[in-house]
This record gives structure tokens, C-alpha cells and sequence, in this order.
């Protein structure tokens, strides 16, 4: 996969690349501004920068209890049209961040970024991507914002993936991309042995194949969601997950024979 790169005078690779921001990483509006220099920053040093974002913090479990307030067994249909609503909000306020820091994006949502799903709503599974829309404003110099976790099926209603499943949009659209590498944007500095929140003598996993790393989110390790992990190993997607609150270099997973080195966008350490 080297073999595709071109270099910029200082023989740093230019590549595409697609950041996946968490909710914990676009909790509040000061937040999403923070992330849209991030994004600019990936966006200035020469590379193509696809945004997946999720809801900011704590707003699609806000959705559900406003819901359930209503009706504790509300229709499905109109739950995931209501849980879609979240992401929604944290793509155009991204955005609007973006342009107000002087730089150019458009925000599209599952359904504009061809996210074509079955039709479980809750548990949707992707069944093609097409994101024709997505590589325009990319072909235009823009950054394109796309929101997580959400799609359409045959009919032409929103469904949503599955709790955590805007890790598992940002993959499938790195794969449809053809991207260089999935970056996963979380609120701690990777992969740990344990979860760090918890065991505060966890260390970071620093590279991981991924068939551990499926092992780990198969047993409840909410840091990737599982189907996010099948995906990127299913179709060999180099992912990088790290700390959006640093700079450091966080856990790649990557395919067999892939070099760390050769991953674009670390930081020299
Ligand atoms: P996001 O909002 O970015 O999607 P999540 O809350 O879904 O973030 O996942 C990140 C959280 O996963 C961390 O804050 C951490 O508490 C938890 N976590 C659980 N197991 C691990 C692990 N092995 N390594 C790192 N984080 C873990
Ligand atoms: N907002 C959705 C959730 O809270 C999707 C995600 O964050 O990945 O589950
Ligand atoms: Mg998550």
C-alpha cells in the first residue's frame, strides 16, 4: 500500500485520510472548535480530510430517555429517525467551525453520503457505501463532514447502526474512499491493556493485529465498536486510534506486512 503515496518536499507522505471524532471528543461547542483546528491542521499539512462525527456527548442517550417518556416501546421507524437527529446537529456545527476558522466544508448526512443499510432499524447493517458526494467536495478542496452511525435502506427511511456504530461509519467510508488510514478520535491515548478509566496501571497498546483487537472489542471493550474492528480486517483499512486531547501517537491496528512507519499523519516522537 506504499506504493500509491506521494510526498511533499519534505518527504512527508500525502495522503487521505479519515478522521472519526467520538461524542466525548465534540461534547460542547468550545469542543468542535477545537476539533475543526485539528481537522484543518490535517487538512493544511497537504492531506485530504474526511470527517465521520458523532453526537455531541451525552445527546443520543438524551433522545432515547425523551422518548421513552413518550412511549416505552415507541416504533422503530421513528426512533432511528429521532437518534439520527444527534448527529445531524454535531456535523453542522463542525462545520460552520471549520468555515468560521477560515477554511471550507460541507456536511452531508448518512443518507447524502451513500450509506445505503438493511432495514433493522437500531442494528442496521451497511450493505454498500457510495459516496459520490463526499470525494466531490473532496475533489473541490473542501474537508467533508459526514454524520456517524446513521443510513438509508430501500425505502428510503433513516436507519441507525447500532450503539457505538459511527466507529464502523468511519470505516466503511475509509474503505470506500480507498483511504490511507482510518484515524479513531477518542477521549483517551488508544488501546489500553484494560480499560484505563478503570485499572489505572493499563498500559497503551501501541500496535495490534486484528485479531486481538476483535478479541478485545468482543469482550466489551467499547473503545472500537466490534463490527468497526470485522470491517477494517475484512478489508485490510489501517486504523489509528488516539487521543483527539493530544497530539501523541495512540494504537494502530494494522494488516499484516503494513509497516507502522509507513502509516501517514503520526507524530514524530
Ligand atoms: P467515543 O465517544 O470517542 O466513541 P467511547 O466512550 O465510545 O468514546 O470509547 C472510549 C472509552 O472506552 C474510553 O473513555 C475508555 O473508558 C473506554 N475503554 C474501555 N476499554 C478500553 C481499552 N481497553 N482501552 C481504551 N479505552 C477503553
Ligand atoms: N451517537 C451514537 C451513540 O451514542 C453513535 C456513536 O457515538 O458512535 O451510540
Ligand atoms: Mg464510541
Amino acid at each position: 500500500m506504499d506504493a500509491g503515496y506521494s510526498f511533499r518536499e519534505d518527504w512527508t507522505i500525502v495522503a487521505l485520510i479519515v478522521q472519526k471524532y467520538g461524542g466525548s471528543s465534540v461534547a460542547d461547542t468550545d469542543s468542535i472548535k477545537r476539533v475543526a483546528k485539528r481537522i484543518i491542521e490535517t487538512k493544511n499539512a497537504g492531506n485530504d480530510v474526511a470527517v465521520v462525527v458523532s453526537a455531541m456527548g451525552d445527546t443520543t442517550d438524551d433522545l432515547i430517555d425523551q422518548a421513552m417518556s413518550i412511549d416505552s416501546t415507541p416504533p422503530a421507524r421513528e426512533m432511528d429517525m429521532l437518534m439520527t437527529a444527534g448527529e445531524r446537529i454535531s456535523m453542522s456545527l463542525l462545520s460552520m467551525a471549520i468555515h468560521s476558522a477560515g477554511s471550507h466544508a460541507y456536511s452531508f448526512t448518512g443518507s447524502q453520503a451513500g450509506f445505503m443499510t438493511d432495514a433493522r432499524f437500531g442494528a442496521a447493517h451497511i450493505r454498500a457505501v457510495k459516496p459520490d458526494r463526499v470525494r466531490h467536495a473532496l475533489e473541490k478542496g473542501s474537508v467533508a463532514i459526514v454524520a456517524g452511525f446513521q443510513g438509508i435502506n430501500e425505502d428510503g427511511d433513516a436507519t441507525t447502526l447500532g450503539r457505538g456504530g459511527s466507529d464502523t461509519s468511519a470505516v466503511a467510508l475509509a474503505v470506500a474512499l480507498g483511504a490511507d488510514v482510518c484515524e479513531i478520535y477518542t477521549d483517551v491515548d488508544g488501546v489500553f491493556t484494560a480499560d484505563p478509566r478503570i485499572v489505572p496501571t493499563a498500559r497503551r497498546i501501541p500496535v495490534i493485529d486484528y485479531e486481538s483487537m476483535l478479541e478485545m472489542s468482543s469482550c466489551g471493550s467499547k473503545v472500537l465498536a466490534l463490527r468497526c474492528v470485522e470491517y477494517a480486517q475484512r478489508f485490510g483499512m489501517p486504523l489509528h486510534v488516539r487521543s483527539s486531547f493530544s497530539h501523541r501517537n495512540g494504537t494502530l491496528i494494522l494488516p499484516e506486512g503494513i509497516s507502522p512507519a509507513s502509516v501517514p499523519n503520526l507524530t514524530r516522537e
